[in-house]
């Protein structure tokens, strides 16, 4: 069977490792021209702690983990209103088996149990033409080819998604959010401060 599978962040390999282990060697294609670094913390909880475990993942995965020792809420005046070393918003209580970890450290782990699989970087999918036998994939970078299933992988604003199925709208809620590296001007030690303006919540 060929199985070509859109995305190589978190979705996309831990499918392929599965797809491996069941005798079907996936290719993955991705738009990013190597597997992406960044992003903010996954957590790891419930059925994928089980999945994670299944795939031999479980130890360097906790290995990973943040460690927060605790969060706080300031207001915009910089008073603090509550602090707490038995949870943080983002990952939920410390004493619990989840796990959170960087998802650039995720990623890693899951490419690294993927190597072998054939990655195809800085490609996409371009069209989709799908019959009773099959799905001819025309890509964007001008290669054409039939696989019996194709996987869409690629996130929130899927593009498989969009080809197979059409526009399919999102309800935006009014939050946004901004994610980047700054250097430690607040003398933060695996600790989250959490800032609430009076008219939205913003955090850190
Ligand atoms: C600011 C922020 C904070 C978050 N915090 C948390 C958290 O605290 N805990 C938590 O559990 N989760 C958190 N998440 C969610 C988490 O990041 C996602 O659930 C997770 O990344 C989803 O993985 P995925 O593999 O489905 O898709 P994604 O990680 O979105 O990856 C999609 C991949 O597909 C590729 N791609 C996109 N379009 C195409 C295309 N057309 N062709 C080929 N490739 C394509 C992209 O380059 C990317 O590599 C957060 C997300 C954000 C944005």
């Amino acid at each position: 069977m060929k199985v070509l599978i859109s995305g190589a962040s978190v979705a996309g390999p831990a499918l392929a490792w599965w797809l491996r282990r069941h005798g079907i060697t996936p290719t993955v294609v991705e738009r990013a021209p190597a597997i992406r670094p960044g992003g903010q913390a996954i957590d790891v909880r419930g059925a994928a702690l089980t999945v994670v475990e299944r795939m031999g993942l479980l130890e360097p995965v906790r290995a990973a983990r943040t460690r927060m020792r605790g969060s706080s809420m300031v207001d915009s005046d910089g008073n603090e209103l509550w602090r707490s070393t038995e949870f943080a918003p983002s990952s939920g209580r410390f004493d619990s088996d989840d796990v959170e970890l960087l998802r650039e450290d995720l990623t890693a782990l899951l490419a690294a149990h993927t190597a072998g699989v054939d990655h195809r970087f800085g490609d996409s999918i371009a069209s989709l033409r799908q019959d009773d036998t099959g799905v001819d994939v025309q890509f964007a970078g001008g290669d054409r080819e039939r696989f019996d299933l194709v996987v869409g992988a690629d996130g929130l604003h899927s593009g498989v998604r969009r080809l197979a199925f059409g526009e399919t709208p999102l309800q935006h809620l009014g939050s946004y959010v901004a994610v980047f590296t700054a250097g430690n001007v607040l003398g933060l030690d695996d600790w989250q401060v959490w800032v609430r303006s009076d008219s939205a919540g913003a955090g850190i």
